[in-house]
């Protein structure tokens, strides 16, 4: 499925310096020049060193917990088609439209109207 972000599999690069931060790299868009480019710098402070690496765990994840929700959604999507499931409201908090929002919100892209 196309997406604007960059592909998977995103990794918590454990040797980044702390003075510049930890850094979740995309070994899947690896070049010459760039062998394995950041998607994200997580800044830590001594307070927040472990909180600021499980930040960058859970970030190098998102490819990952995207894919899943998209497969979840269309598990619930055949499951609500054979039991002529349709939710009642356009505010429902069901998980198959939980999972639509975040799927939206996730794929959202900025040329996008
Ligand atoms: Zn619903």
């Amino acid at each position: 499925m196309k997406t604007g972000h960059t592909p998977g599999p995103w990794v918590l690069d454990n040797r980044t310096d702390k003075r510049i931060g930890l850094k979740v790299r995309a070994p899947a868009i690896a070049t010459a020049s760039a062998p394995c480019p950041a998607v994200a710098t997580i800044h830590t402070t001594p307070r927040s060193r472990y909180e600021a690496r499980a930040n960058g765990r859970l970030i190098a994840q998102a490819p990952d917990l995207l894919e899943v929700a998209r497969l979840a959604r269309a598990v619930l999507e055949e499951y609500r088609r054979k039991a002529g499931h349709k939710c009642l409201s356009t505010n429902c908090d069901c998980v198959w439209c939980q999972l639509g929002t975040v799927i939206a919100k996730a794929e959202w892209q900025e040329d996008q109207p």
